[in-house]
């Protein structure tokens, strides 16, 4: 076996199977090193490099969104800037396109505001 560990940043041989086993999430399978094999096992996390996206995998564990960045895009859907990270540690961005009223109901729940900030009903 030739692969590489799908960890992005590892160059480590990927001589294991991780199984994401979740509940209520799709069963993937990402080939690792051994190392993240079991850090991955253990809970921990890693970005694991699959095509252009970047998914936080391991065990449990709860991604938190770190900020929220709304831009309105040159087509007139707004473009929700997701900031995920852990304990602090950005880790990752996701990027959504959405309707203005979908960006404003993502945006009130997170932020506790209304996209545009300071205006007044
Ligand atoms: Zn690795």
């Amino acid at each position: 076996m030739s692969r590489l560990c799908e960890v992005r940043g590892c160059d480590q041989r990927a001589d294991d199977l991780f199984t994401s086993s979740e509940a209520g999430s799709p069963l993937v399978e990402w080939q690792v090193c051994a190392f993240h094999l079991q850090t991955l096992s253990e809970g921990g996390r890693a970005l694991i490099s699959t095509g252009r996206d970047a998914l936080v995998v391991g065990v449990g564990l709860p991604v938190e969104v770190m900020d929220v960045r709304v831009v309105d895009s040159e087509f007139g859907s707004p473009v929700v800037t997701l900031t995920l990270g852990r304990e602090d540690v950005e880790e990752d961005e996701l990027k959504l396109q959405m309707t203005p009223a979908q960006a404003r109901f993502l945006c009130e729940r997170l932020n506790g505001e209304a996209p545009g900030g300071g205006e007044s009903p």
